[in-house]
């Protein structure tokens, strides 16, 4: 194993810039608690998506190299999972602190590699860290239960770790989705390997070092690196006993499918296609604020971005307010003052979203506004798109039919609430949903009758804080929606229930003839 040299990740200063990095260092992996560069010759260049300078290369990991990852996670599982849930707790204060220290550090590494802006890469770690505070709640969570059944007999369940657990994050939230995954993991008495997006691992790396620095044992976490192969990898390894994933539809349909033909626990978090409702009795200004806020913040690129709005009546009208609202945002780098989104992750990204612009068009839709050819002159090289809004949607149109996943609003009008509520069922995604009214019989029909797992009622993004779980539904979600992430449901995901039954007969009641019947304890 090849230790790091001195690695801008492990470094106590960080960009504020978007300036070309004169010096550029490959990004490590981490197992064992060290710092590793990877001897392959295999590596995907990572640019700044605001100017397509190089940031890092990032290794494809070697098979010798994720094995070795596989085998540190197993060595440390048996001592972790000893440990008591109280140390283990006191090790997940130490790294909630670290994160809060770390806070502008990591938001840094975010906007660099991903490019969403530094106020909005903060709450992306702050998301992540409300989960990590969460799991503190680990001895409360692993309690299990216990039943007198009958004077002399009692039934007890206990939650054990699973044993070496992965993750596979998307490139969208490189904090938040880590963060959903390792205090969890960990705090259970699992042991993981981690693999961020091979489009922004900075902030999963800084993760590591902090974990490392608030006494996480070597091997409890790992990072490692790369695409396919190590997703395969993964996927195939007889000793990683369950899977994390968030992503896309494509590679999460694929890894549900064969991480459990594997006999692997799978959660799968997948694309979206969130709508709002928008009924005239609403409080237009907040609706209008909340709908450009949530269609075009991180330049679309969330999961529960509301990238479709169903005008109900006469909202249709509101269309010009909506438009003049989305102008007044300001596109430009990250870290620049007073910018509210950023460019979009590639080239490829920014050329699929324009076509599916133009296919809109194509298909007679009306571009109302249109952020194609968007540049701010600081960075004329990066990855723009300006806030776009496509008016005239109907449900059999490419751009509606497809999660876009950029700074793009599709539009569709309707006359009644029924009917806007009967468009959003047929939707095959089911992530979020939005309704703006002021009426709460209105708002009670949507949420009894709306099919999407996560409901806002005026509330534009309705993730859900860590005490409850992310609960997208339908397409969003591989194997039904049985295993969801975070708060109870997490912890349940990453333990195993182990039930025992315990009879403590009195001496007199030994018979002298065996009971061959099925027990019924009653
Ligand atoms: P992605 O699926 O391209 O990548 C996610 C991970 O899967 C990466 O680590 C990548 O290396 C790996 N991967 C990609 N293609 C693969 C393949 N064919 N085989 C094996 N592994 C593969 O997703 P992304 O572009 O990074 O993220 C954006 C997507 O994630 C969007 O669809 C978004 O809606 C979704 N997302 C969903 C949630 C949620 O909670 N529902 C949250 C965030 C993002």
């Amino acid at each position: 194993l090849i230790a790091a040299p001195a690695l801008a990740s492990t470094a106590t200063s960080f960009p504020t810039t978007h300036d070309k990095i004169t010096e550029v260092q490959d990004t490590p992996y981490f197992i064992d608690n060290k710092f590793l560069s990877s001897s392959t010759t295999d590596f995907i260049d990572l640019h700044d998506p605001a100017t397509n300078n190089l940031v890092t290369r990032v290794p494809k990991n070697t098979t010798e190299e994720l094995q070795a990852a596989v085998a540190s996670a197993q060595r440390a599982f048996e001592p972790w999972r000893q440990t008591s849930v109280l140390h283990r707790q006191a090790i997940m204060f130490k790294f909630v602190a670290l994160i809060r220290e770390n806070w502008d550090r990591l938001a840094a590494s975010i906007t660099l590699e991903q490019g969403k802006t530094f106020a909005d890469a903060k709450g992306d770690v702050l998301r992540g860290l409300q989960v990590a505070e969460a799991a503190c709640a680990a001895p409360e969570l692993l309690k299990g239960e216990v039943l007198e059944v009958a004077k002399d007999m009692e039934t007890r369940t206990y939650r054990e770790p699973l044993g070496v657990v992965a993750a596979i994050c998307p490139f969208n939230f490189p904090a938040m989705i880590p963060l959903w995954c390792i205090p969890i993991a960990t705090v259970t008495g699992n042991t993981l390997i981690l693999k961020p997006s091979e489009r922004d691992p900075g902030a999963a790396m800084i993760l590591a070092e902090l974990a490392q620095k608030a006494g996480f044992p070597e091997g409890v976490v790992n990072v490692v690196h790369g695409a396919h192969e190590a997703v395969n990898f993964i996927l195939d390894e007889p000793a990683i006993k369950a899977i994390s994933f968030v992503g896309s539809n494509k590679a999460g349909e694929y890894i549900f499918t064969r991480g459990s033909a594997n006999g692997k626990r799978v959660q799968a978090n997948l694309g979206a296609k969130n709508h709002a409702a928008v009924l005239p009795d609403c409080n237009k200004n907040q609706f209008i604020n909340a709908v450009v806020g949530a269609a075009f913040g991180a330049a679309g690129q969330r999961c529960m971005a509301l990238s479709t709005l169903v005008m109900v009546g006469e909202t249709k009208n509101w269309l010009p307010d909506i438009a003049e609202r989305a102008k007044s945002l300001s596109v430009n780098g990250g870290f620049e003052a007073g910018a509210d989104l950023g460019p979009v992750i590639t080239p490829q990204s920014k050329a699929r979203i324009e076509s599916l612009i133009a296919s809109a068009e194509a298909e007679g839709a009306t571009i109302l506004l249109d952020g194609r050819g968007y540049k701010p002159e600081k960075y004329p090289n990066g990855n723009w798109i300006a806030p776009t809004i496509i008016t005239g949607v109907t449900p059999e149109m490419q751009c509606y039919k497809e999660e876009i996943f950029g700074p793009v609003l599709v539009c569709l009008s309707v006359d009644t609430l029924d009917e806007a509520i009967d468009l959003i069922n047929a939707n095959e995604y089911g992530n979020g949903v939005a309704i703006f009214t002021r009426s709460g019989p209105t708002a009670e029909t949507f949420r009894r009758r709306i099919e999407a797992g996560q409901v806002g009622i005026n509330v534009p993004i309705p993730v859900p804080l860590p005490m409850f779980s992310f609960t997208g539904n339908k397409k969003s979600i591989a194997g039904g929606g049985a295993s969801t992430f975070y708060g109870r449901p997490g912890v349940n995901f990453y333990t195993q229930l182990k039930t025992v039954t315990a009879l403590w007969t009195s001496a007199d009641a030994i018979g002298k003839k065996a009971d061959v019947h099925m027990p019924t304890h009653s």
